[in-house]
C-alpha cells in the first residue's frame, strides 16, 4: 500500500513561506560569492579614496559643505552614515556587514589566503581582546578627534586595516583571524546582532544523518571561524552565507528577536560579554560621546586649572602634543594642551567607574532577588541591557550625523521625540528582556517582579545620562 499524505499533513511538513524565502536567500549568497567578492572589492576601493583622498587636501574651512567638499563628503560618510548604519544593520540583518560588505575583512582574509599560513597563537585567543580594544578605540579617538579630522581617521581605520592584513597574512588559511579574536568592533557587533530577527540555524538531527561522502562534496570554508555544527548563537558568524544548505542541514530563518538573548545567552554569556556591555558601552562610550559638551568637564578642568596655576606648574596649561597624541590643529583653534587630554582621560574613567557601579550593583542585586548568586546569571541577565546599550550608542554616533546636518541647514526639529521615542523603546524592551530572564532564573512572579524593579534600577544612570546630554546641557 503506498502512503499518500494529506493536504494538511503535508502542509504542516513544509516550512512556511517566510522560512523558505530566507532559505532561498542564504542559498543565492552561497551560489553567487564570486559577485559578492567582486561588492567587497569595490567597497574596499570606495573605502580607501575616502580615507587616503582628504589627506591630500587642505582642511575644509567654515564655507565646505558634505555636498563640494571630499573631506566633510568623507566624514559625513563614516562617521554620520557608515557607522551609525552598520551599527543598525546589526540589529536587522546580523553580523551580514561583516560577511558582505567590510574592507577590513575582506583584506584579512585574502591575506590569509597567500600568507604564511601559521597556526594561531595563544595571546590572539585571549578573550579579553573584543573588550580591552574598543576600549582602547574609543578612548584614544577621542583624544586625538578622529571624528572630526582626517588624519586620524586614516591613522586609527588605516592602521587598524594595515593590523587586519598583517594578522590575516601571518596566520590561518582563508580565515579572519582579525576578525575573530582581535578586530576592535567585533565583540560589539557580536552583541547587537544577538537581538537580529534571522540568523543561520543549524538542524543537528539533519547534520548527522547526513552521509558523510555527500557532506565532503559540500565542504565549505567559515572564514571567521565558527564551528557550524554546535553554533547556538549567531554572534560569531559573519552571515556569509557559505553554510547555506550544508548536509540540508543550515538554512538562513526568522526568529523571534529575543530569543537568543532569553533562550540562549545563558549558556553562552561571559564576564568579557558583560564587560563591554557595562564598562565599554554604557560605561566608556558614553562618557567619550558626552564629556565634550558637559559643564562637569569644564568646571574640573578649570579646578585642575586653578591648582596648577597655584603651584607654579604652568607647562600643562601651555603644552600640547602631536596631532596623534593629542588634537592640534592650531589654524582651527582646535588644540588640546597636556591639561585638556589629561582631564579629558580623567572625566571619561570617572564616569566610567560611576556608570559602571550604578549599573552592576543593582544588577547584582536582581540576580539575587531572582534566587541564589550564580555569576553565570548575572551574565545572562547582563545581555538584557543590549538594547539600550545599543541605542546609547547609536545615537551617541548619529550625533555627528546631526551635527553635521545641522551645519548644512537641515530642519531637525523632529529630533528630540524620535531621540525621546528610541531610548524609551530600548528601555522597555531591555525590561522586558530582564523580565524573561527572571523568570527563567526564579519561576515565581513574585521574585521576577523584584529582579525586574532592581533591573529597572540599572537602567538609570546610563538613561540619565543621555538625557542630560540631550537635553539638559
Ligand atoms: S569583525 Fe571587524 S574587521 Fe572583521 S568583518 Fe567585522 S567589522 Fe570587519
Ligand atoms: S557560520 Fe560561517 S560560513 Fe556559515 S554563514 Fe556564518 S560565517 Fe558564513
Amino acid at each position: 500500500m503506498t502512503f499518500i499524505p494529506s493536504a494538511r499533513a503535508y502542509a504542516l511538513a513544509k516550512p512556511p513561506r517566510h522560512r523558505r524565502v530566507l532559505a532561498t536567500v542564504g542559498d543565492w549568497m552561497r551560489r553567487h560569492q564570486r559577485l559578492i567578492r567582486g561588492v567587497q572589492w569595490g567597497v574596499v576601493a570606495v573605502y580607501a579614496v575616502l580615507l587616503i583622498v582628504p589627506n591630500l587636501l587642505p582642511l575644509p574651512d567654515r564655507t565646505a559643505h558634505v555636498w563640494n567638499n571630499i573631506t566633510v563628503f568623507a566624514q559625513f560618510v563614516f562617521w554620520g552614515v557608515w557607522w551609525p548604519g552598520v551599527l543598525l544593520s546589526m540589529l536587522i540583518f546580523g553580523r551580514l556587514w561583516c560577511g558582505v560588505l567590510c574592507p577590513e575583512g575582506s583584506l584579512s582574509e585574502f591575506a590569509s589566503r597567500h600568507g604564511r599560513q601559521r597556526a594561531i597563537p595563544r595571546w590572539v585567543r585571549w578573550p579579553g581582546w573584543p573588550f580591552a580594544a574598543f576600549l582602547l578605540t574609543t578612548v584614544y579617538g577621542q583624544l586625538v578627534s578622529v571624528y572630526q579630522y582626517p588624519a586620524p581617521a586614516l591613522l586609527i581605520l588605516g592602521g587598524s586595516t594595515v593590523a587586519a592584513i598583517g594578522v590575516g597574512f601571518l596566520y590561518g588559511r582563508e580565515k579572519r583571524v582579525w576578525c575573530r579574536y582581535l578586530c576592535p568592533v567585533n565583540g560589539v557587533f557580536g552583541l547587537l546582532s544577538k537581538l537580529a530577527p534571522m540568523h543561520y540555524a543549524v538542524d543537528r538531527q539533519a547534520w548527522e544523518d547526513c552521509p558523510p561522502e555527500s557532506a565532503a562534496r559540500e565542504a565549505f570554508n567559515c572564514a571567521p571561524l565558527v564551528p557550524v555544527r554546535t553554533m547556538e548563537s549567531c554572534s560569531a558568524c559573519h552571515m556569509c552565507g557559505r553554510c547555506s544548505g550544508f548536509r540540508s542541514a543550515v538554512h538562513l530563518e526568522a526568529r523571534a528577536p529575543n530569543s537568543e538573548i532569553v533562550d540562549v545567552s545563558g549558556r553562552t554569556a561571559t564576564i568579557w560579554d558583560s564587560a563591554l556591555i557595562i564598562v565599554g558601552l554604557l560605561g566608556t562610550a558614553t562618557a567619550a560621546f558626552q564629556w565634550s559638551s558637559s559643564p562637569w568637564f569644564v568646571t574640573l578642568k578649570q579646578f585642575f586649572a586653578r591648582w596648577l596655576i597655584e603651584h607654579d606648574v604652568i607647562w600643562p596649561l601651555e603644552t600640547s602634543a602631536p596631532w596623534w597624541l593629542l588634537t592640534n590643529y592650531a589654524g582651527h583653534n582646535d588644540v588640546m594642551t597636556v591639561l585638556d587630554g589629561a582631564v579629558c582621560l580623567f572625566y571619561i574613567g570617572l564616569m566610567t567607574t560611576a556608570i559602571t557601579v550604578a549599573v552592576a550593583l543593582p544588577l547584582a542585586l536582581s540576580v539575587r532577588l531572582a534566587g541564589p548568586w550564580r555569576p553565570k546569571d548575572f551574565h545572562h541577565l547582563s545581555h538584557a541591557l543590549i538594547p539600550l546599550a545599543a541605542c546609547g550608542i547609536i545615537l551617541g554616533l548619529s550625533a555627528t550625523t546631526v551635527t553635521l546636518l545641522r551645519a548644512d541647514g537641515f530642519d531637525l526639529t523632529w529630533l528630540p521625540q524620535v531621540r525621546f521615542a528610541a531610548i524609551a523603546g530600548a528601555l522597555a524592551w531591555s525590561l522586558w528582556l530582564a523580565g524573561h530572564i527572571a523568570y527563567r532564573q526564579s519561576a515565581s512572579w513574585t521574585r521576577t517582579a523584584l529582579a525586574t524593579t532592581a533591573f529597572a534600577l540599572a537602567t538609570l544612570a546610563p538613561v540619565t545620562a543621555w538625557v542630560l546630554m540631550f537635553w539638559i546641557w
